[in-house]
């Protein structure tokens, strides 16, 4: 298939997503939800609710709550209240995951579902989502303290789809620069940046290339050991990181700046799942970029 071909048919199934599938986004990925495990008592382990949650301290180096998903988290929070799992199950051993989805990183479940395509009937990459469903985000227990740092996670659905996985892309959101790391890593104004990172120097090659020729207007960075502390912040190599779980034990994730994000949603609209729902034309050249990389 050329490019173009793919294209037109992204644009087709684009078409789709836009008019059903995810402007109903929220129930669809509910029903997706229909074919994996909710906790139970068994997977909640003696992790110690009254040092956790609400009443923790911050754990030092990446700022979560909880050091695991199973048990801590799902010990303290309640699913289909705080946060949801899903996935997406086809033939294909090529995953689009988010585990910091739904309110936690903006718009990663949604680029994940377009990327892996089709829909809860008609798969074709496998999709995983982990989502914090809290109303707000206003206060240190809202959906970031969702957030386990993917070196830690460890939800054990999203551990099958990613073991299962030959290739993988992991979607993650950014916080924009600030002023002084701009000006330190020479981005200029442009705060809408992607960081290429995890295991499989094949794909974050092919991964950049294809993000630059379709957003030329973005920064596509992959950072290495040389890089400043910023930048090694998304280098994503460590073993256990979640996008590098695969069956080769190397895969890829991207860490997209809210800026970004902002512009694959109408209106750069983000922050709610209605909101989500309605996107743009350079969502659906984000799914094709990263589809024509991994396939
Ligand atoms: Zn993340």
């Amino acid at each position: 298939m050329t490019s173009l071909a793919i294209f037109l048919s992204m644009r087709a199934i684009g078409a789709f997503f836009l008019s059903t599938v995810l402007v109903a986004g929220v129930s669809i990925f509910i029903s997706s939800c229909n074919d994996v495990s909710i906790p139970v008592a068994s997977e909640v382990g003696t992790y110690d609710a009254t040092t956790s949650g609400k009443g923790a301290t911050l754990l030092s180096g990446d700022n979560d709550i909880y050091p695991n998903v199973v048990p801590a988290l799902i010990d303290d929070q309640v699913y289909g209240v705080d946060y949801q799992y899903g996935s997406r199950n086809p033939s294909s051993t090529i995953l689009f995951a988010a585990i910091h989805g739904g309110n936690i990183e903006e718009g990663t479940t949604e680029i994940a579902s377009n990327c892996a395509g089709g829909n809860s009937s008609t798969p074709q990459h496998d999709f995983y989502s982990f989502d914090g469903i809290k109303p707000a985000n206003n206060n240190l227990y809202d959906n970031d303290s969702l957030h386990v740092t993917a070196t830690h996670f460890n939800e054990n659905s999203g551990i099958t789809r990613i073991n299962n996985a030959t290739k993988a892309i992991v979607l993650h959101g950014a916080r924009n620069p600030t002023s002084s790391e701009k000006s330190a890593e020479g981005f200029g104004t442009n705060t809408k940046i992607i960081f290429v990172g995890g295991k499989d120097e094949a794909l974050k090659s092919a991964v950049k290339a294809k993000l630059e020729e379709y957003f030329p207007q973005a920064l596509v960075i992959i950072p290495t050991n040389q890089s400043s502390s910023y930048l090694k912040g998304y280098l994503g190599t460590s073993s256990s990181n979640f996008c590098n779980r695969t069956v080769s034990g190397k895969g890829v994730q991207l860490e997209m700046t809210w800026d970004f994000r902002k512009t694959l949603f109408t209106g750069g609209q983000l922050s709610t799942p209605a909101q989500r729902a309605s996107q743009t034309w350079e969502m659906v050249k984000l799914a094709v970029a990263l589809r024509e990389a991994v396939e």
